[in-house]
């Protein structure tokens, strides 16, 4: 059985109607021409006019994170800390004996401690992490669970034992602590950010999730390929690996993993390596102090040595290497091994995920060096309001978008649950650089064009993924596609992001419906 649908408008096309079979496009044409290879039992779906657009992809994510955020505590609407306290407060009463209180989603600038936590309960273990991930607050019985006290150091991280804040390495001592979700509950965490994705025109991800709540990558990778086997994926995912340690790494190449391994729903992708933490916690790596704290650089994850090792090791394997560095010495590390290491043209598409505080001389190396770039224009919502008091002098040449865009590969995501994934908001940030919430611009002069800023995530997005025949509307080419009720380069730049997705399609399957 076929369905045509008729009478929209197609990015990139002419055509005004496409006929899908299975989980193909199978040809497209003038509405007449498509309707005249309808045979008995076929359907039709008038679609008004409205605005068809390849699935978009977004390029780096947390889909088990994601899953996970929208099954606890959501703090990202929290204007104030009390009011953090108070849902914290709520959430309570609806704990099952033993369960951990976790939340997720508050923003840097909220000061939440041991001692407000412990004010709620001494009796549950309370953790709650800020929006960006790299930081954590934990009362004492989360502490005590986690086995951390007034002396316990952290490799890479930092522990502040008197307040409860926990920073970037030093998590995994409380993720140690928690229950890790069987697989069953690691498939509903898919499930539940696949369905989310949808509902936002989204048909692939490329996820980076090995090491999101489990000691080893093994049970988010099973969760994956078993859910991918039963048929279960709404979504196509590139997974982007990452390990604790080069040790592990080499026991997953050693299974005979590497990029490319998989199928159309579940693919192995690049190897993934975090190297500092994030802006809005301070834990990104600067090369000079922060401007708004003169005692701090940042934190650095890994030494020069451990990143070559990692490096060297995925090269061998031929697969890539993509590197979340926000902060300026960050990208010093690994701007250095890759120059030194890379083969001529950068062949493998190695990459650096966010690009965000960099100097000139950092950004036209990146040009050189032809590197791949996961940006999330996303950010620029609550990073216009902090960026300057943060950097200083140094915000000049960051988030250079557009110039990334016009001169390397690519793509636009949303690194949920940073960020909720939302394309068309991520639209409407790359094209105006303007905050929805605090009303500041971010060097205006780095704004990409609407048609860019969909390509970013459409075409742009499928080429830094490596998947093939998506993408396009076009015949032979998977049935992905979101239905748009207005065309976004017909719509006024700050109405964008409320246009509303009426439909999305993944593998000819309907996904989602308004
Ligand atoms: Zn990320």
């Amino acid at each position: 059985m076929a369905t045509a649908y008729l009478n929209c408008r197609i990015k990139d096309s002419d055509d005004t109607a496409f006929l899908i079979e299975d989980h193909l496009i199978t040809k497209t044409g003038s509405d007449e021409e498509i309707r005249s290879l309808l045979q008995e039992g076929d359907e039709t779906v008038e679609l008004n006019g409205m605005y068809v657009v390849p699935g978009f992809a977004d390029t780096h994510m947390h889909l088990l994170g994601l899953g996970e955020y929208l099954s606890t505590l959501m703090l990202n609407h929290c204007t104030g800390s009390e009011e953090v306290l108070e849902l914290t407060r709520k959430a309570l009463p609806s704990l099952k004996e033993g369960q951990w209180l976790r939340g997720r989603g508050y923003h840097d600038n909220l000061q939440i401690d041991k001692a407000s936590l412990d004010a709620i309960s001494t009796d549950v273990p309370i953790v709650l992490t800020r929006a960006c991930g790299h930081v954590a607050c934990a009362n004492s019985k989360a502490l005590e669970l986690a086995g951390i006290t007034e002396d316990t150091e952290a490799e890479e991280g930092d522990i502040d034992y008197a307040n409860g804040i926990i920073k970037e390495n030093a998590l995994r001592l409380l993720k140690k602590a928690w229950k890790e979700p069987d697989e069953e509950t690691l498939k509903e965490y898919i499930r539940k950010g696949a369905e989310y994705c949808n509902a936002h025109g989204i048909t692939a991800v490329g996820s980076d999730d090995f090491v999101s709540f489990t000691s080893s990558y093994k049970p988010a990778l099973k969760a994956f390929e078993h859910l991918a086997m039963e048929n279960g994926m709404n979504l196509r995912v590139s997974e982007q690996c990452e390990f604790h340690d080069p040790e592990e790494f080499s026991r997953f190449l050693d299974e005979g993993y590497t990029a490319g391994v998989g199928s159309d729903a579940f693919v192995i992708g690049p190897l993934k390596l975090i190297l500092d933490g994030s802006l809005g916690a301070r834990t990104a790596a600067l090369t000079m102090p922060y401007s708004d704290d003169p005692d701090s650089c940042g934190i650095l994850i890994y030494d020069d040595e451990e990143v070559e090792t990692f490096f060297r090791l995925a090269q061998s394997y031929n697969m890539p290497v993509i590197s979340h560095a926000i902060g300026d010495a960050a990208l010093d590390q690994i701007l250095d091994v890759y120059e030194q290491n890379m083969y001529e043209g950068n062949p493998l598409h190695n990459g650096l995920v966010h690009c965000q505080i960099m100097r000139k001389d950092q950004l036209e190396k990146i040009l050189k060096l032809n590197l791949s770039c996961y940006i999330q224009t996303l950010f620029i919502d609550y990073d216009a309001g902090i960026l300057e008091e943060r950097v200083g002098e140094r915000a000049k040449y960051s988030y250079p978008f557009a110039t990334l865009y016009r001169n390397v590969p690519t793509a636009n995501g949303s690194d949920a649950p940073v960020e909720l994934p939302d394309p068309l908001k991520g639209i409407e940030l790359a094209v105006t650089r303007k905050s929805l919430t605090s009303g500041r611009t971010m060097n205006a002069s780095e704004a990409m064009t609407v048609k860019e800023a969909l390509d970013s995530y459409t075409d742009r997005a499928y080429e830094l993924l490596g998947m093939e025949n998506c993408g396009k509307i076009r015949e032979g080419c998977f049935a992905d596609f979101a239905v748009l009720s207005a065309d976004p380069e017909e719509t006024e730049p700050e109405k964008i992001h409320e246009i509303p997705v009426m439909m999305t399609v993944m593998d000819g399957r309907t996904v989602y419906e308004r």
